[in-house]
């Protein structure tokens, strides 16, 4: 049987059914404009994922679906397609894979037909049992139709023996773990929940008559829709009659955001607890320039991940900035290439040295994060290439140990530089002078804690701690997967 799967892994390109996500999720009430201002929103939210991009609308008799490949800007530019999702009603979603998966049917929102109506649902963030789940609803008969987790959401809403929708989602989210912000959409209701600890983010804005429910504040600043407050880590919110109403169904517990939303993942002018990201990493910069002892003549940033932390360090620090590096602004991110080969070069295609300000310079080159190093190795060498005297690294965040379950895309631990090399490993490996990172207490003090509470962390921080606060249970509990899927490469699944 082992024999006959791998056979067939290879000839089909058979996948499991776990995939990571990583997305943007976008919703508006009551608005005439619903499709085109959730486009707007999503286009905000690019940065959170750009392999696909879809919108669900709702007419007041029927759903209306357009779910496309590639960037929103491309694919919800002109009236024809958003001609197509009429209704006051929309949500939306950007989608970011890691590796498999990239078949249009796995692209969000997605919908589904229950004995209570029509549902869509957009999901950023990763369950850690729907393996688990899946398994056991396939063992009961059910059909699934995508590789995604957020079909484990759909089927166990439409499972649910309960009358109103509101309640089936609650039955289903009391049986799924991870992190998870959902945007729903009902025939008569805008829906919004956030997982129990608050991994993932999830906002609420106001805009006129309409309420909009979304990933970061930078979705409704590009509506004009004013900022409300941050969904509740594990609370619903849902808008029906146009009011604005809430549920708490778990126990309360602390709210534990995603440290990397604060060091990589959010866009620096959107706002996490009270500040913009852009304070954080500036802040992250400036702690991590204190707890640096070296002088250098320059500080370089790596564009755009490092920009605010060596702002903050060059200022803490009182040496010069400059842009010794140019980004080319029409590629993706690098990290976005499944593969390692073009992964390396994407770091070429994006950035090039720019030889006046670096030639002859010792230089601190800045960055938020080091994964596999592969940004770090590229660059290092480049700036040497182009003259520089010395390259001296600094990262803006500790060293990234652990794997990530909650909807990061984070490799293997296996392919996690710093939980397989020393400080002074990487060093070498990245043919730095010398290599420093933020220390995990400096990383607190920079978000104004006095330090990490053991206890009960204040954040999500298991890539540096290893302390994991959801039970990732598909990857502990020996849970084979018991079904394969066909990755399909066709246009329209
Ligand atoms: P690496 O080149 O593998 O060391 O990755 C580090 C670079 O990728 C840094 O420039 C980060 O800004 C960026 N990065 C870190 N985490 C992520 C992520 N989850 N998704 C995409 N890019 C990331």
């Amino acid at each position: 049987m082992k024999k006959n799967i791998k056979t067939l892994k290879k000839k089909f390109r058979i996948y499991s059914p776990k995939i990571k996500e990583e997305c943007g999720v976008f919703g508006i009430s009551n608005s005439s404009d619903a499709s085109t201002l959730t486009a707007l929103g999503l286009h905000a939210l690019q940065h959170r994922g750009q392999e696909g991009c879809g919108i669900v609308s709702f007419d007041g008799e029927k759903y209306h679906s357009e779910k496309r490949f590639g960037l929103v800007g491309d694919n919800f530019n002109d009236e024809k397609v958003l001609k197509n999702l009429p209704g006051k009603f929309a949500i939306g979603h950007n989608r970011y894979s890691t590796t498999g998966g990239t078949a249009l049917r796995n692209v969000q929102p997605f919908f589904a037909d229950t004995n209570s109506g029509g549902i869509g649902v957009a999901h950023n963030g990763n369950l850690t049992n729907a393996i688990t789940l899946r398994n056991k609803m396939v063992e009961e008969g059910s059909i699934f139709y995508t590789t995604s987790d957020t079909e484990t959401i759909v089927k166990l809403i439409a499972k649910s023996k309960r009358g109103r929708t509101i309640d089936k989602i609650i039955d289903a989210i009391f049986q799924i773990q991870g992190g998870y912000a959902l945007v729903m959409m009902t025939q008569n209701s805008l829906i919004g929940v956030r997982d129990p600890l608050g991994i993932r983010p999830l906002v609420i804005g106001k805009l006129k008559n309409s309420y909009v429910f979304t990933s970061e504040t930078c979705a409704l600043d590009i509506i004009g829709a004013k900022f409300i407050r941050e969904v509740e880590n594990g609370e619903i919110v849902y808008v029906e009659n146009d009011e604005l109403q809430s549920l708490k169904p778990f126990p309360p517990k602390k709210v534990r955001p995603c440290i990397f939303e604060y060091i990589y993942f959010s866009r620096p002018d959107s706002i996490l607890g009270g500040k913009t990201a852009y304070e954080y990493r500036k802040n992250f910069g400036a702690q991590l320039a204190k707890e640096d002892t070296f002088d250098a003549d320059l500080v370089v940033p790596v564009p755009d991940s490092g920009n605010a932390a060596a702002l903050g360090y060059a200022q803490e620090k009182k040496v010069k900035f400059d842009l010794g590096l140019i980004r080319n602004h029409y590629v993706g991110r690098t990290f976005i290439e499944p593969s390692q080969q073009i992964r390396s070069l994407g770091v070429k295609l994006k950035l090039n040295a720019n030889l006046s300000v670096i030639k002859n310079k010792k230089i601190i080159l800045i960055d938020d994060s080091l994964v596999r190093g592969t940004t770090s190795y590229k660059i290092v060498k480049m700036l040497y290439d182009a003259g520089a005297k010395e390259v001296h690294v600094r990262i803006a965040s500790p060293e990234i140990k652990y794997p990530d379950f909650y909807g990061v895309d984070t490799p293997t631990k296996k392919e996690l530089l710093a939980a397989n090399k020393t400080v002074d490993e990487i060093k070498e490996f990245i043919s730095a002078q010398s290599l420093k990172f933020l220390s995990l207490d400096g990383l607190y003090k920079a978000m104004g804690f006095e330090k990490r509470n053991d206890n009960y962390p204040q954040l999500t921080d298991h890539y540096f701690t290893g302390d994991y606060p959801v039970k990732i249970i598909d990857e502990l509990g020996g849970d084979k997967v018991t079904q394969l899927s066909l990755l399909s490469t066709g246009s329209n699944n």
